[in-house]
């Protein structure tokens, strides 16, 4: 039967229309419509775009329409990248329009944004400075433009950053240029974006005995089943050797490399080190690229000139060809989760290529998920231990400190005196130190600081949230409150205390104990401007400073040899978030922050300050003891029935009142229940306000569903959740598949 029809999927975003659609292909673009075309369509009575998702012989509506046009003349989705969405559709409970944008090219404009105007000294530094200085009364503009210009050596700056740094005009530019001071210039611009130290070139090491063993092993596993490796390897074994060298192999075999990262801009050295050994040959995607950037860095990997991919999150969706390597560095990470628009988790996207391409997968960390721990014991993924550090180094000694102690001896302030001493002793080594104190959570909890008693949600438990007004306790998972009563359950005592601490009031209590010291303070207050983290860690690396405080933003990647202190200041804050992964998400700070000391000669230690030193992920963290964390943690999740053992749905509903918010989460709920018969231990639990109750004038209630196979509950769900969006006007409701962070 001839395929004169054809399935589309309408480009615009609405639940109502989010299906395929039929339409006829007229007799001048039959053989020309193929899937993965962009094509324009009639739909009621205007013109729309829409993606051909396959083509049909037979007719499945009455009368259907016939295709308008199309604009281009091949197809802007591969075989794969169709393929990919409508998994992604299905499996991640999105509307299949948002997935398949996913996979598209980077809207913006090409050979525009190929070349820049840059700007070049004609004349040396120190005559720039002595022009700059007698121009500085009568045009200061000028004066300035002259001053960065001498600065930026020989290489020069794009007219662009100097005007952005001077707010020169074009005009003031014209008069330096007609003075002789500076030329300008058309360039190409096919620098690779992303700044930090420049390549190591192809200096190739001798692989210590567990590099070999691990490489040995990859090698093994090429073009067969078994081609899905976890690396577990503690921080400074040599993981990032392992990826450059499987990379070069996989390029020599005439295949592609994908290499993603948790986040560019904290992983300068690893860019670095691919920077030098594929210069010419990779291409950098990540979300700080402006969009003509983008624009081009996607369509070099598209014509096959780039052959290497890094990047953040969305990299996992570069056009990418004849993949034979896909490695996702600490595959651990929750930026991993895409948790806005349309969800997924980059590391299933990642298997899913991998599978498709029959690509080698490569999942490093020093702390692998408990998913992938589970899935390596069930036998998915091959596991590669590296156990030691390059060169024999020691792991760090890591000290807990019991905060309750420091209580009872009268010390009420944020340091225990252990700490305090170290970092005395530290500063007057004029060595450098980390503090570091991970995000307060967005809410309180209650914490006693005579014993450490957390109170926790009997069902749940994860920590109760602290509310002020009216002052309660509540469970932000099945919505169990109670109030918060006037001693611990614990010990009686009367200093049960709502706990929370920020980086801006330890940056103040540091300069006032040691007001000779200089202090950074890295936190996403201090880093939101692009450049602004690649600048503190230049100036931290250069010893400018010689205390760093920071977020979790600074646990990892970064490599600082003189640094030989690093200071937990509340390990109680992780591991109290109203989360269940609170306890695996303390493990792994704690162990990727002890990471960051000792890299140097000079070894290092790390204190942990904690009013819960004898909870399991605090001692084996303590003891770089990984085995021990998970064989407890999995216990735990066993009993509970929290993922890995099951999947998780979450179901939130954000509405502009509170009362619409909850009857429709309660809505929610009970059509579920009548449409789904629960399978053994499937459960449905809430609804609950969401731990962030109220975000942009919408209040947030939420349902948990523990499911074992989400994706066959897919077409009631989103026709119940369709239902319900009619019903309750006014009502928002999106579906999480195993969130990382339940907000
Ligand atoms: P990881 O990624 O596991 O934290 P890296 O790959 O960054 O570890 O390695 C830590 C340090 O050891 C780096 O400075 C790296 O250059 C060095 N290194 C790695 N492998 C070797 C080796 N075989 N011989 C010598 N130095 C090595
Ligand atoms: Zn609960
Ligand atoms: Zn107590």
């Amino acid at each position: 039967m001839p395929e004169l029809y054809a399935s589309v999927i309408l480009d615009l975003v609405s639940d109502a229309l989010d299906r395929p659609y039929q339409y006829a292909i007229p007799a001048h673009l039959q053989g020309k419509v193929q899937p993965g075309c962009r094509v324009l369509v009639p739909f009621r009575s205007r013109k729309l775009g829409a993606y051909v998702l396959s083509l049909e012989g037979e007719k499945k509506v009455e009368q259907p329409k016939e295709i308008l046009e199309l604009p281009d003349p091949t197809p802007v989705l591969s075989e794969e990248m169709l393929a990919l969405s409508e998994w992604l559709a299905i499996h991640f409970f999105n509307r299949h329009i948002e997935t398949i944008r996913l996979c598209l090219p980077p809207a913006g404009k090409g050979a525009g944004a190929l070349t820049e105007e840059h700007v070049r000294p004609r004349v040396s530094a120190a005559k720039l400075l002595e022009e700059a200085f007698a121009l500085k009364k009568r045009a200061l503009r000028q004066a300035l433009l002259l001053e960065h210009l001498a600065y930026a050596g020989e290489e020069g700056l794009s007219w662009k950053e100097l005007r952005r740094k001077t707010g020169a005009s074009r005009n003031a530019l014209r008069a330096l240029e007609t003075k002789g001071l500076l030329g300008l210039q058309a360039v190409r611009r096919e620098r690779i974006p992303g700044r930090g130290p420049t390549g190591e070139g192809e200096r190739q090491l001798l692989f210590t005995p567990e590099q070999e063993a691990a490489w040995t092993e990859i090698m093994e596993g090429w073009g067969k089943e078994k081609r899905f490796f976890l690396l577990h390897g503690i921080t400074g074994s040599g993981k990032t050797e392992i990826y450059y060298r499987v990379a070069a192999e996989t390029l020599e075999q005439g295949r592609n490399v994908l290499i993603l990262v948790p986040e560019i801009a904290l992983t300068p050295q690893m860019v670095a080190g691919f920077r030098g050994r594929f210069a010419g040959k990779l291409a950098l995607l990540h979300s700080s690229l402006s969009p003509g950037e983008r624009y081009d860095q996607w369509w070099r990997v598209q014509r096959g000139e780039a052959r290497v991919v890094l990047g953040a999150r969305s990299a996992v969706f570069a056009p990418l060809q004849n993949i034979g390597l896909i490695v996702l560095d600490e595959e651990h990470e929750q930026t991993y989760r895409q948790d806005d628009g349309p969800r997924y988790h980059t590391r299933e996207v990642a298997g899913w290529r991998a599978r498709y391409h029959k690509a080698v997968l490569l999942l490093g960390s020093a702390t692998p998920s408990l998913e992938s721990y589970l899935q390596a014991s069930a036998g998915s993924y091959k596991t590669l231990e590296l156990k030691k550090r390059v060169g024999d180094r020691p792991l760090p000694a890591v000290q807990v400190v019991d905060m309750r102690y420091e209580f009872h001896r009268g010390n009420r302030g944020i340091f225990s005196r252990t700490l305090l001493r170290a970092m005395e002793e530290t500063l007057a080594r004029e060595e450098q130190l980390i503090l570091f104190l991970n995000r307060r959570g967005y809410a309180g909890f209650l914490l006693c600081r005579s014993c450490g008693y957390v109170v926790q949600c009997p069902s749940c438990s994860v920590s109760l949230t602290y509310h002020m007004e009216p002052e309660h306790l509540q469970c932000h998972l099945c919505g169990f409150r109670k109030a918060p009563g006037f001693s611990c359950p614990g010990c009686g005592s009367v200093y049960l205390r709502n706990f929370g601490l920020g980086t801006q009031r330890l940056e103040e209590a540091v300069k006032k104990i040691f007001p000779g010291a200089a202090v950074i303070r890295m936190d996403s207050d201090a880093t939101a401007r692009k450049d602004a983290h690649h600048k503190l860690w230049e100036l931290f690396k250069k010893k400018e400073a010689s205390v760093l405080i920071g977020t979790q933003m600074i646990a990892k990647g970064l490599d600082f040899p003189h640094v030989t202190l690093v200071g937990v200041v509340a390990a109680d804050i992780a591991l109290n978030l109203p989360d269940f992964r609170a306890g695996e998400r303390t493990f792994q700070l704690l162990t990727q922050v002890a990471g960051r000391a000792g890299r140097g000669e000079k070894g290092g230690r790390v204190i942990v300050q904690t009013y819960n030193p004898e909870h399991y992920s605090i001692k084996a963290a303590a003891a770089h003891d990984y085995q021990k964390f998970v064989e407890e943690e999995l216990k735990r999740r066993k009993s509970l029935h929290y993922p890995p053992f099951t999947q998780l749905l979450l179901f939130t509903c954000s509405a502009p009142f509170v009362e619409l918010a909850e009857e429709s989460a309660m809505e929610l709920r009970a059509s579920l229940e009548k449409e789904i018969v629960l399978d053994q231990l499937e459960q449905f639990i809430g609804p609950a306000p969401a731990p962030l109750p109220k975000i942009r004038d919408l209040y947030r209630f939420q349902i948990l569903f523990k499911v074992n196979n989400p994706a066959n509950y897919n077409p009631i769900i989103r026709k119940v959740i369709w239902e319900l969006r009619s019903k309750m006007k006014g009502t928002r409701i999106t579906v999480d598949l195993n969130p990382m962070v339940m907000l």
